[in-house]
């Protein structure tokens, strides 16, 4: 994901608060399946507070409460914080409504500091009725892969668009990377859904979105895992995104740690490239601009569209680790809680000291 929006998006989590939901101009309310919807999409997102979400169940029909914890594939997205609160503006664009649904369009949006409006999101809900009445969403990823192609290779369940020909080799190297990490941290497989297409656009496409913040902009691999429901929305690299698949492994032992992020990248790349390839350009970057202060990581996250400096760092960190003490030593590596503790514990270093170890690790690891 795109760090410079990850930090935009935190800006608005300072805002956070509930959701007023507008109406946009011309959207007819005077139906009563329409009223009866918008009742219910408003009570449903009166039920989002900070991490807190509705109980799925009393929204979402139960044959997609047994295949996911959260349904709703809108929420989680676009950020690991509820999209509902992130303090966004929703404005009902469209309403329209058809024999089986009703189909609801918000935008979520804020404004700048010159009341611009900033979009962030573009959603689509479907609320049908069952035979009493009563009104629930259908899920548009459910309605959408009924259209797809799908493949199971051991624990992994692959969904690809039909214009995609399935790649057994590239699935089999993920099996392979899959089973020896299982090995390595002792493991047991996990059942993933894994679902692929040319471009992470498409995928949030099939997820509901008309638009979010991080689709356009020139085409790189990019992914996304959802460990609350073991799934990966892979775009860009076919069937071996090993990437998003090692963060459904891994994260969950280790949710404090700094350097999850990192853990992937040292064992995948990211964005398509390989931590070497990363840390190059990272150290291209400091040379041309030695001011760079390293000190405080979490600062320094933007160097070029295709470099995100700060994973790259963090996958330093976990190889350098891993040639010193191999897996032994990056279990040990992801106990800690913080970069401080990191520091001093495995490399010896001070705070007032990490800007220079760093600046020297990288230009040595990027050769090495
Ligand atoms: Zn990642």
């Amino acid at each position: 994901m795109i760090k410079p929006l990850l930090s935009f998006i935190t800006l608005l989590l300072a805002a956070n608060s509930y959701a007023q939901i507008y109406l946009n101009p011309g959207v007819d309310t005077s139906l009563v399946e329409v009223k009866q919807a918008l009742r219910f999409y408003n009570k449903y997102v009166a039920g989002f507070n900070g991490k807190n979400i509705p109980d799925m169940a009393k929204y979402w029909p139960q044959s997609e409460v047994k295949l996911r914890k959260v349904p709703d594939q809108l929420i989680y997205a676009i950020n690991d914080y509820p999209l509902y609160s992130m303090g966004c503006q929703l404005t009902i664009l469209y309403i329209r409504p058809t024999a089986n649904y009703v189909h609801i369009k918000t935008q979520f949006s804020v404004p700048d500091s010159l009341k611009n409006v900033m979009t962030m999101a573009i959603a689509n809900y479907y609320v049908a009725f069952d035979k009493n009445h009563q009104p629930y969403f259908k899920n548009p990823l459910t309605t959408q892969l009924g259209g797809w192609r799908s493949r199971a290779m051991r624990n992994i369940t692959y969904y690809y668009p039909t214009y995609h020909t399935f790649n057994a080799k590239r699935a089999d190297s993920l099996i392979t990377s899959v089973a020896r990490l299982e090995k390595e941290w002792g493991l047991t497989p996990i059942n993933i859904r894994y679902y692929l297409a040319n471009n992470k656009d498409e995928l949030y496409k099939l997820q509901g979105f008309d638009y979010t913040v991080m689709m356009g902009n020139k085409e790189a691999p990019s992914g996304k895992s959802d460990d609350k429901d073991n799934q990966v929305f892979c775009g860009g690299l076919g069937e071996n995104y090993f990437h998003e698949v090692v963060h459904l492994y891994l994260n969950h032992l280790y949710p404090k740690s700094p350097l999850q992020e990192g853990l992937a990248v040292f064992y995948a790349g990211s964005m398509g490239h390989t931590v070497k390839w990363h840390l190059k350009t990272v150290n291209e970057y400091l040379n041309k601009h030695p001011e760079t202060d390293l000190t405080d990581l979490d600062n320094f996250w933007y160097t070029d569209p295709f470099t995100n400096p700060g994973s790259a760092i963090q996958g330093m960190l976990c190889s350098m680790i891993f040639k010193k003490d191999g897996i032994a030593g990056l279990k040990r590596l992801m106990q800690y809680n913080s970069y401080k503790e990191i520091f001093k514990k495995e490399f010896n270093i001070d705070t007032a000291q990490i800007n220079a170890f760093l600046k020297k690790s990288i230009a040595d690891e990027s050769v090495n």
